[in-house]
């Protein structure tokens, strides 16, 4: 379940290079879907912020597939009240990702973290590292990782408070590859700090081609599902 209450953003770094919010946003705008009337702007859209309160069933939320809650345009009282919203809903996950983690940091100690908030920062090659770092500072019951798109080797994560990391190559035209030995490396540091791993694709011009299997193994782990004992396969 994906939840917008902001649509609309800027590139940031070389994860940014090929991305799926921006490709959509300009065709639903090319459409003349109302919502995206300004493009790939950051627009804000105070009219959606109630609706998870109306989903009775529980349900794993992404907020902001469209954009990045973090981005400089929004407003921290804007992003209080997605937290409001948040808090009002235990019954259900949402998972936030940034990729503008020196906000999240700076920003934090305003917002108050209820637990059934994930947060996450996208993490594409050792150049952006220093976003786990702002990371590990938010007091959030989960912070995870996402190593998507991988485009360089990662062999030495601080995996210190990290809940979950998953792994995923880049995919469609032009697709930058991912290298085995980047997400073997990656698997072994997580096994060490024992912090579950998601493998979710290798990518590349046909994903369904590739898949998602390492060492002949689907690895779906998510927080609290590690099983004692489990190893290094
Ligand atoms: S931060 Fe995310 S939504 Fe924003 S441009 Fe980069 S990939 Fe797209």
């Amino acid at each position: 379940m994906t939840w917008n209450p902001v649509t609309g953003c800027t590139k940031i770094s070389q994860g940014c290079k090929r991305c799926y919010a921006e490709r959509m946003a300009h065709r639903l705008e090319a459409m003349g879907s109302e919502r995206y009337r300004n493009g790939f702007k950051v627009t804000l859209h105070p009219d959606l912020l109630d609706v998870p309160r109306r989903w009775r069933q529980p349900r794993i939320v992404f907020v902001n597939s469209m954009s990045d809650l973090f981005h400089e345009d929004v407003p921290l009282a804007y992003i209080e009240r997605v937290f409001a919203t948040m808090r009002d809903c235990p019954q259900h996950t949402f998972q936030i990702l940034t990729k503008r983690s020196e906000r999240l940091a700076q920003l934090a100690p305003e917002l108050r973290w209820p637990r059934n908030v994930w947060m996450g920062v996208s993490v594409e090659d050792a150049r952006v590292l220093h976003r786990i770092s702002d990371l590990q500072r938010v007091p959030a019951a989960v912070r995870f990782l996402s190593l998507e798109p991988l485009i360089g080797p990662l062999d030495e994560l601080p995996l210190d408070g990290i809940q979950w990391v998953i792994v995923g190559g880049e995919s469609g035209p032009k697709a930058r590859p991912l290298q085995r030995e980047w997400v073997t490396s990656i698997f072994h540091q997580c096994r060490a700090a024992r912090v579950p791993f998601f493998f979710k694709q290798w990518g590349g011009v046909r994903k369904d081609l590739t898949g998602r299997t390492l060492n002949g193994r689907i690895y779906s782990e998510m927080p609290g599902t590690l099983q004692p004992g489990e190893q290094a396969a």
